[in-house]
């Protein structure tokens, strides 16, 4: 990504978020991006996955010129590429623990029982084996979280951007996250982590500073 500016415009206001960030992430890296509340990160990751527009600037994914690319084109990079952990979970509220980490699979064209193969693995390994039947709303925050993370990973994506995916667990949770994040980027998989957690910051490969809409590397 080159130069990337946003604007939020309410009315009258501007607020610019991101001022000229440049930031080039590589096959197989394993990034942190720091940064205070309010300074831009999730806005970021929401670019980095194709989810919002930039005001200005470029970006190119895989090649792709994602500013150019049309909607259909990016739907598809985001089902066949991008595994997104939201900083708010955003799982389906009618779907099921199972049905929601197999919608990715779904997405790709995968038949039905292999899915739900797949899904209840990934969710007996984040310790949910017993909770693939509950709603949403019938899980704790860090069980949320869990299925957030086993929807984002089931499909071992090429890119993975998760929005502070350890925030609501406790440190035994969040370190058999990161040891899957860890075991995903030693098999190639290239991850994107925003965090506040030093602990989690501590065990990636590189770490970028978000501050002031400026990206700031060590
Ligand atoms: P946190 O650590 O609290 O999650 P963040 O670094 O992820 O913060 P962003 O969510 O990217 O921050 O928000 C950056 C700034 O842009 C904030 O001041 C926020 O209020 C503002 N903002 C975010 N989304 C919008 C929007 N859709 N419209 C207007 N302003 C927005
Ligand atoms: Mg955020």
């Amino acid at each position: 990504a080159r130069q990337l500016v946003k604007i939020y415009r309410n009315g009258a206001e501007q607020l610019k978020v991101l001022d000229n960030v440049s930031i080039k992430v590589n096959k197989g890296d394993f990034i942190a991006i720091l940064g205070p509340s309010g300074s831009g990160k999730s806005t970021l990751m929401n670019i980095l996955g194709c989810l919002d527009t930039p005001t200005a600037g470029q970006y190119y994914l895989d090649g792709v010129d994602v500013l150019k690319a049309s909607d259909n084109e990016l739907a598809d990079m985001r089902n066949q590429k991008i595994g997104f952990i939201f900083q708010k979970f955003n799982l389906l509220p009618r779907l099921t623990a199972e049905q929601n980490v197999m919608l990715p699979l779904l997405y790709r064209g995968m038949a039905e029982e292999a899915a739900r193969q797949l899904a209840r693995e990934k969710l007996t390994i984040l310790g949910l084996g017993d909770r693939l039947q509950h709603r949403p709303n019938e899980l704790s925050g860090g069980q949320q979280q869990r299925v957030a993370i086993a929807r984002a990973i089931v499909g071992s994506p090429q890119l993975l951007l998760a929005d502070e995916p350890t925030g609501n667990l406790d440190s035994k949770s969040s370190g058999d996250a990161m040891e899957i994040f860890k075991e995903l980027n030693r098999r190639g998989n290239t991850i994107v982590i925003i965090t506040h957690d030093i602990e989690v910051a501590e065990q990636v490969k590189k770490i970028v500073y978000l501050r002031d809409g400026k990206i700031y590397e060590n």
